[in-house]
């Protein structure tokens, strides 16, 4: 939660006032404003707000046709999503290593790539682009469609596009940690009609309720809407997104200033760094010792420093996949038949990258004072 005030708690309760909560009833029109307004933004064709970011994924996966038999190649860093959206269409999830970009490493991806590979599934981690066009190249290569996780990334581009915009569908989160939020909340969006058909009706079983007219007929899905509250509040919050990137990118100049004018720092290397979200500032060491003792000097009340090995949010933490447990019924698991064995060790390469980065996550809180303390605490350590 980066920006949010009274006019989100306005339009939430000018939605509650009106009793209409629900997106398809006569005068409910905040679910179906959001999708217009975000598809605008991103530039691209069409948008389905769902009520979370894995929602949209497995909606997206579905949508395109992803399924039992197929395999869908994800990186080892990003969120538990990853796994869990292709285990959810039915798909086996096969990781693949990351680079010191903290994205999907296309070499390795490449490496995954069998005869079942049927999607790739980059995350934009941090709010910074994967390798999308090497990424892309595989994926024609090998004639894979591409999900962007985008659940980090809203507003962010790579070389001009806008994140999420650029592969077959992509998915967005707005849950109360990502850069715009309504507690929870999501999106797909796509530049297919016949993807966003599928992924609306993926989306919601009871589509055929919406004011939509399908070109094609009804398929079974989900309950994965967004209610009109969550998209009152997402409509004030799309509005704020310009300002609150304009901020994040700014304050992330000024602590890469901080930092680096105290030490001999290697920054994260980056895809797109123009197009970065800015939400967060990493660097890499050559040796975990040394980035423990760049995490203790940079680490304040406002900047969270932190490893990327932390918060559960690398493959070794997914054990889901390294025991097995793909699904409640044998038969809905798609890990029991599969050749694929992801033990805790299986992305020893990323888990050795991840324990040698440090991210710094700022808040519009921090003040000059707070940068300038961490400015000495890293000249005195490492000066
Ligand atoms: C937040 C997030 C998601 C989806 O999260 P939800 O809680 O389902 O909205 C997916 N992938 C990544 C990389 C995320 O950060």
């Amino acid at each position: 939660m980066y920006r949010f005030g009274k006019e989100e708690s306005d339009a939430a309760a000018r939605v509650l006032e009106s009793r209409q909560l629900f997106r398809y009833l006569p005068d409910a029109r905040e679910a179906d404003t959001f999708e217009g307004a975000l598809a605008t933004r991103l530039g691209v064709p069409h948008a389905v707000a769902t009520s979370s970011g894995t929602a949209a994924m497995i909606s997206g996966l579905a949508a395109l046709g992803v399924g039992p038999g197929d395999e869908v190649v994800v990186p080892a860093y990003g969120f538990v999503a990853s796994v869990l959206a292709p285990l959810a269409v039915g798909a086996v999830p096969v990781v693949c290593d990351i680079d010191e970009s903290l994205t999907m490493d296309p070499a390795d991806l490449r490496r995954k790539i069998t005869p079942r590979t049927r999607a790739v599934l980059p995350v934009h981690v941090h709010g910074n682009a994967s390798d999308l066009d090497a990424i892309l190249a595989v994926a024609r290569e090998h004639d894979l469609l591409v999900l962007e996780d985008a659940c980090q990334a809203i507003g962010g581009t790579y070389r001009g596009r806008a994140l999420g915009t650029i592969g077959d569908a992509g998915a967005f989160s707005f849950n109360q940690h990502k850069i715009l939020t309504a507690g929870e909340g999501g999106a797909l969006v796509t530049p297919s009609t016949d993807v966003y058909e599928r992924g609306f009706m993926a989306h919601d079983g009871s589509a055929n309720f919406s004011r939509h007219a399908f070109a094609q007929p009804m398929r079974a899905g989900l309950a994965f809407r967004m209610t009109e509250v969550a998209a009152a509040v997402l409509n004030v919050q799309l509005g704020r997104l310009d300002g609150i990137l304009a901020d994040l990118r700014a304050l992330r100049s000024r602590v890469a200033e901080a930092v680096e004018s105290a030490a001999v720092l290697t920054p994260v290397p980056q895809h797109d760094p123009d197009g970065s979200c800015g939400t967060n500032l990493g660097y890499v060491f050559a040796d975990a010792v040394t980035a423990q003792r760049f995490q203790a000097a940079a680490d304040g009340r406002n900047i969270d420093a932190f490893f990327g090995n932390e918060y559960g949010h690398s493959f070794r933490e997914w054990t889901i996949v390294h025991e097995g447990r793909g699904g409640h019924h044998p038969l809905a698991n798609p890990l029991r038949d599969t050749e694929w064995r992801q033990d805790a060790d299986a992305c020893a390469r990323s888990e050795d990258i991840l324990s040698r980065t440090v991210l710094l996550r700022y808040n519009f809180d921090v003040t000059d004072a707070e940068i300038d303390k961490i400015h000495q605490r890293l000249a005195k350590e490492f000066g």
